[in-house]
């Protein structure tokens, strides 16, 4: 029997009520080609030239860092600032603007939804209603033309091309078209829509470049460098890249027909994001994932500590049931034999002789392996967490 999308929605609408994933409308209208000509024309200057001089700032930021031209050594404690500050940028982002206030995943009170919104504005992008709307827009229509960063328009365009140009006229139809009704009704994302420059500016910019100078002496330059250039810039790219490397490359263990994907390198980069063949199956999990704590899951550890105090609650997950049954039925058919990811380490040191060997016979062949055993092992996440 041949199962479509549909059937497999059919299936998910019984435990979701904000989005309706997988419905008839996925895929009713397939990207185009796009032309440079095209691309070209719509650029949104006001966008790209920003875009520009950030990643331009932080290539010469690393490049300087890399090769120590700096003459003021910088500081460790401003090393490790920058995985502070990133890590509640990530936490704010992935708890509360995708788990939170697009999915609905759970529910917060209000202490716990400010202190997301607060940490969402250290990422120092958009708004919590863009972010909102564009997320469900994505899920409900992905890589077509409705689709805000649709991956079929190739890799730098999902990743962060579609930031500056027009957008595609059916993503504007279907942006005005989706329902926000919940997040306009949510005081503190409204507050956010109201001042988030102001908050950005305060939580993203000033705040985490003048604590280094005022606390631990740091210069200014090193302060600007390593937040606004490294941490702004490269946390932007680690979420960027869930848009990019997630829909481009990976396994579909959970959807065979849609191509988002599993990816273990977008989960180390996002702090557990990267399991999203199942995210886009099962949107309305508040795990984003299977199993609670693998890859780097980040964010399910903060929902499960805040819903320990009562913060959070109503968790919302698919039961082990549901899960089996939509993999049996549109799930990764594969012959090839499940990795068992646990036992990783213990195969390759087994396999640590016939290495050995064939770097002394053939370096070449060699380094060609173990790229391809980095790539397979590191960037993929092979198959479903409890089939390993
Ligand atoms: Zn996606
Ligand atoms: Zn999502």
């Amino acid at each position: 029997m041949s199962v479509t999308l549909a059937d497999a929605g059919a299936a998910a609408r019984d435990e979701t009520t904000v989005e309706k994933l997988c419905e008839e409308a996925y895929r009713e209208k397939i990207a185009e080609h796009w032309t440079w000509n095209y691309i070209w024309n719509n650029i949104k200057w006001s966008q790209f030239i920003p875009m520009v001089i950030l990643n331009v700032g932080l290539v010469g930021s690393l490049t300087m860092y890399a090769f120590g031209l700096h003459s003021i050594p910088i500081k460790p404690m401003t090393v490790a600032w920058i995985f502070i500050v990133g890590c509640g940028a990530f936490v704010g982002t992935t708890a509360g603007a995708h788990r939170l206030w697009s999915h609905r995943s759970y529910k917060a009170n209000l202490p716990l939804r400010i202190l997301l919104m607060f940490l969402y504005s250290v990422l120092g992008l958009y708004t919590i209603y863009d972010w909102a709307r564009d997320h469900r827009v994505h899920h409900k229509y992905v890589e077509t033309d409705a689709d805000p960063h649709n991956a079929k328009r190739g890799f730098w365009f999902s990743h962060m091309g579609w930031l500056c140009v027009h957008r595609h006229p059916e993503c504007l139809r279907r942006g005005r078209e989706v329902d926000m009704t919940d997040v306009r009704n949510d005081r503190v994302a409204m507050f956010q829509r109201k001042y988030g420059t102001i908050l950005n500016i305060i939580f993203c910019f000033t705040l985490p470049t003048i604590i280094p100078v005022i606390y631990w002496g740091e210069t200014v330059m090193h302060a600007v460098l390593t937040q606004v250039f490294i941490r702004y810039v490269l946390g932007a790219h680690c979420l960027w890249s869930i848009n990019s490397f997630a829909h481009l490359w990976g396994d579909r263990p959970y959807n065979r027909l849609i191509n988002p994907a599993e990816n273990m390198l977008v989960s180390v980069l996002t702090g557990g994001e990267g399991s999203h063949n199942y995210h886009h199956t099962f949107p309305w999990d508040y795990k984003a994932s299977e199993l609670p704590y693998i890859n780097f899951n980040a964010a399910t550890m903060f929902i499960d500590a805040f819903a320990q105090i009562g913060w959070a609650y109503d968790l919302r997950q698919p039961s082990p049931e549901l899960i089996d049954k939509i993999v049996h039925r549109i799930g990764k058919k594969s012959t090839v034999p499940v990795q068992h990811q646990q036992y990783w380490l213990f195969r390759h040191i087994s396999e640590l002789g016939s290495h050995l060997r064939l770097s002394l016979r053939s370096p070449k062949r060699f380094l060609g392996q173990i790229f391809m055993k980095v790539h397979r092992n590191f960037h993929f996440c092979e198959t479903r967490p409890h089939q390993q």
